[in-house]
């Protein structure tokens, strides 16, 4: 029952010093799915054993090209690979067109079934998608052309109980749902035992949330409130601020600012800037306002948990 992401790209704008442009492959359960798919996506599944067949969805955040020109590739490799298996895309406006253009182009026609939904929404949060074992949802982000954020949620899996203890008091089979839902329980000398004695693990459903690219808004914490894992571009330092509102950008400052605001379990820092060779720095200014801040380092993978 993993949940985890998978860095593929990490870089912003172009490929430099060993980064590429936006992508990582999203494990839910065993069910797979692909955010962002940068130039050289398939290259780096392949340098990272990730099996690129069983990806059920794609879900590109924008259109600006670091962050979907490696689809292209990917759907006609699907049709080399005989693949049968429909495939979902989702995407801002214009992707149904765009994906039509550069396939019809080369007048070959996909042999599997591909499925585009364009999210075309400018305010609050929506579920687009749901299957056996995640929930995705959403919400605008503020960039130079529409451009969305993601939740990635896990289905709420049920509390185990321990079957032996139960059997030990003589629970009764009919109280044992209100325990799992957190009721306490007294036995027939009166004893009480709460249901955390019971419970073998509490889990709650895994949140991870991936904003890039954007400009700093203050109501980013409120789409992001409370997620375990939390990406956030952070294409320039602070020391770049102004380039960063220019080019409606983030800095790894306000980055951090927004995983604070939002009470974020961990802070993953992406999307960096060619300008920077070494990412010490990022590092160093985001954990100054959120200490608990990573870098996504490609070939890396990050658990929600
Ligand atoms: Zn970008
Ligand atoms: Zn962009």
């Amino acid at each position: 029952m993993e949940f985890n992401v998978l860095i593929l790209g990490s870089n912003s704008a172009l490929p430099a010093h060993g980064r590429h442009p936006s992508a990582q492959l999203i494990n839910i359960h065993d069910q797979f799915y692909l955010m962002d798919c940068g130039e050289g996506t398939q290259m780096q599944l392949d340098r990272y054993d990730a099996k690129k067949s069983r990806i059920e969805c794609v879900f590109i955040s924008h259109l600006h090209g670091d962050h979907y020109f490696g689809l292209f590739g990917l759907l006609t490799t699907y049709n080399l690979m005989q693949r049968t298996q429909p495939l979902k895309v989702f995407g801002p406006l214009g992707l149904k067109k765009m994906i039509a253009t550069v396939i019809h182009g080369t007048g070959n026609e996909l042999k599997y079934e591909l499925e585009i939904v364009e999210l075309d929404f400018e305010d609050g949060a929506q579920l687009i998608f749901e299957d056996r074992e995640a929930r995705v949802v959403a919400f605008p982000l503020q960039h130079r052309i529409p451009t969305y954020g993601f939740i990635f949620e896990e289905k709420k899996v049920r509390v185990k109980l321990d079957g032996r203890l139960l059997d030990q008091h003589k629970v009764p089979e009919g109280m044992r749902e209100d325990i799992r839902a957190g009721k306490d329980f007294t036995d027939e000398n009166g004893k009480r035992y709460p249901a955390s004695y019971f419970q073998l693990e509490q889990i709650t459903p895994g949140r991870y949330a991936y904003c890039s690219d954007t400009r700093y808004f203050e109501k980013l914490a409120d789409y992001v409130k409370g997620v375990d894992l939390f990406y956030h571009e952070a294409t320039f330092l602070d020391s770049e601020k102004e380039r960063a509102e220019k080019t409606l950008h983030a800095t790894a400052r306000q980055a951090a600012e927004t995983a604070k605001n939002a009470e974020v379990g961990r802070l993953l820092l992406g999307h960096f800037s060619s300008r920077y060779k070494s990412l010490n720095d990022f590092s160093k200014e985001a954990k100054s306002v959120f200490p608990h801040t990573y870098l996504a380092v490609e070939g890396d993978v990050f658990s929600i948990d």
